[in-house]
């Protein structure tokens, strides 16, 4: 998860600090503090348990809303997230929860970056799920990076806790939950 929103009309950067004060976690700890929780990481460990898949936490970075994000920060981040990713070996599939809105300096569209940069990373093989906020900013980019994405159904409860569950779901069992069509568009599932 990098989760943030980002309003380009506030002055204040957001730094790597920024995230500290409010998430920034990699490994096992992230399943300690999120795996009961009603949020959106919480539907994941939920929807992998049910299914009977390990999960591999890897990178919850959060903070909403602020300004844009530094580009010194975003490197930080990747940093994180791609170190986490290549330590953590093969991988079945990745479930990713941006939240659709993230600017930095650099990337106007952060989120597809990242989600692009994550593709290229683990290649066309490994399915790439992702949740999506009710007002993200979708892109191309972040259509083509993925697999599925499956956006809240309803903003807060319950929400995105049920479109993590989904979303979890979907790596696993039922292929029904949210068709993925790997030679075309991923799909979007519509609430
Ligand atoms: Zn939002």
């Amino acid at each position: 998860m990098i989760c943030h929103e980002s309003n380009t009309f506030v002055d204040q950067p957001i730094i790597l600090e920024s995230f500290r004060n409010d998430t920034l976690m990699t490994g096992p700890a992230i399943r300690d503090q999120f795996g009961k929780s009603h949020h959106e990481m919480g539907g994941f460990f939920a929807g992998l348990e049910e299914v009977g898949i390990e999960p591999v936490p890897l990178l919850a970075a959060r903070i909403i809303p602020g300004s844009v994000i530094t580009a010194e920060t975003y490197d930080q981040l990747s940093s994180l997230l791609f170190g986490e990713l290549e330590s953590a070996g093969d991988l079945d599939g990745l479930l990713v929860a941006p939240h659709g809105a993230s600017v930095c300096e650099t990337a106007l569209d952060m989120d597809g970056d990242w989600l692009a940069r994550l593709r290229t990373q683990v290649g066309s093989r490994v399915p790439i799920i992702s949740t999506l906020d009710a007002h993200a900013s979708l892109s191309q980019k972040m259509v083509d990076a993925t697999d599925a994405i499956v956006a809240y159904r309803t903003y807060s409860a319950p929400g995105p806790v049920r479109s993590r569950l989904e979303s979890s779901r979907s790596h696993g069992t039922p292929p029904s939950v949210v068709k993925s069509d790997r030679d075309n568009r991923p799909a979007i599932h519509p609430w």
